[in-house]
C-alpha cells in the first residue's frame, strides 16, 4: 500500500474521457456516493484532460468516512408533550445533570437497537395501547428536533420499512419503551451502559 501526496502522478480509466488516462493526486471536495453532502479536502486521483475525480486512494477512505459520520440531516417532530416529558423523565433518572443533549443520545441508543431486534409494527403499537392515558394525544404538542447521522437515519428507514409506522410513530413507541425500561422499571436493565452514555455525552 502506498501512500500518495498532491501531484504524484497515476493513471485511471476515465467515464468522461472514456479510456486510460493520465491523471493527478490532488486535494478536491468530493459529494458523497448517495449524493447528500461532501466531503471537504480529500486527497483524490483528477484526470488531467478533463479535471474529474476518477478514484479515490484507500488513505482518504477515513476521512470521506468521517465526514459522513458528521453530516447531519435534521429530524423535527411535533409530539403530544407527555412523550418528551417521559423522555426527560428517563433521561433524568439515567443522570440527574444529564444535558438536554443526552435525550437525543438516549433516543438514538433506542433506534439503533430497535432497528438490530427487528420489531413487527404490533409490538410498536402494543404499547401505546398499553399506556392510552399517560399519552394523551390531545395534550398540547412539544417540538423535538434533533439530527440524526446517516447510520442513524438508515436504521430509522430500516424500521420504517419493517414496521409501514411513520417517523413520528416509531419515535413515539420508542419514548414509550424508554419509559417502560426505565422510568416504570424498578431496576432498569441497561443503567449502567446508559449511565456511562451519559457522561460521555456531557463530556
Ligand atoms: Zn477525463
Amino acid at each position: 500500500m502506498k501512500l500518495y501526496s498532491a501531484g504524484d502522478k497515476g493513471k485511471a480509466l476515465c467515464d468522461h474521457c472514456q479510456g486510460l488516462v493520465a491523471a493527478t493526486y490532488a486535494y478536491r471536495t468530493v459529494p458523497f456516493s448517495d449524493g447528500e453532502g461532501k466531503a471537504r479536502n480529500i486527497l483524490v486521483l483528477v484526470c488531467d484532460s478533463c479535471g474529474a475525480v476518477i478514484a479515490t486512494p484507500a488513505q482518504s477512505t477515513p476521512a470521506i468516512r468521517a465526514a459522513r459520520e458528521v453530516a447531519v440531516k435534521p429530524i423535527e417532530l411535533n409530539l403530544p408533550a407527555p412523550f418528551v416529558e417521559a423522555l426527560d423523565l428517563a433521561a433524568f433518572r439515567i443522570d440527574p445533570e444529564a444535558a438536554t443533549e443526552f435525550r437525543k443520545r438516549l433516543l438514538a441508543y433506542y433506534i439503533l437497537e430497535t432497528a438490530e431486534t427487528e420489531p413487527s409494527q404490533k409490538d410498536l403499537q402494543d404499547r401505546f395501547s398499553r399506556h392510552g392515558e399517560a399519552f394523551r394525544s390531545d395534550a398540547p404538542k412539544r417540538r423535538l428536533s434533533f439530527k440524526v447521522t446517516p447510520r442513524l437515519n438508515n436504521a430509522l428507514d430500516h424500521i420504517r420499512a419493517t414496521t409501514s409506522l411513520t417517523k413520528t410513530d416509531i419515535i413515539k413507541a420508542l419514548v414509550v419503551k424508554i419509559y417502560e425500561d426505565i422510568v416504570q422499571s424498578p431496576s432498569p436493565r441497561d443503567l449502567r451502559e446508559l449511565r456511562r452514555l451519559a457522561a460521555v455525552t456531557a463530556a
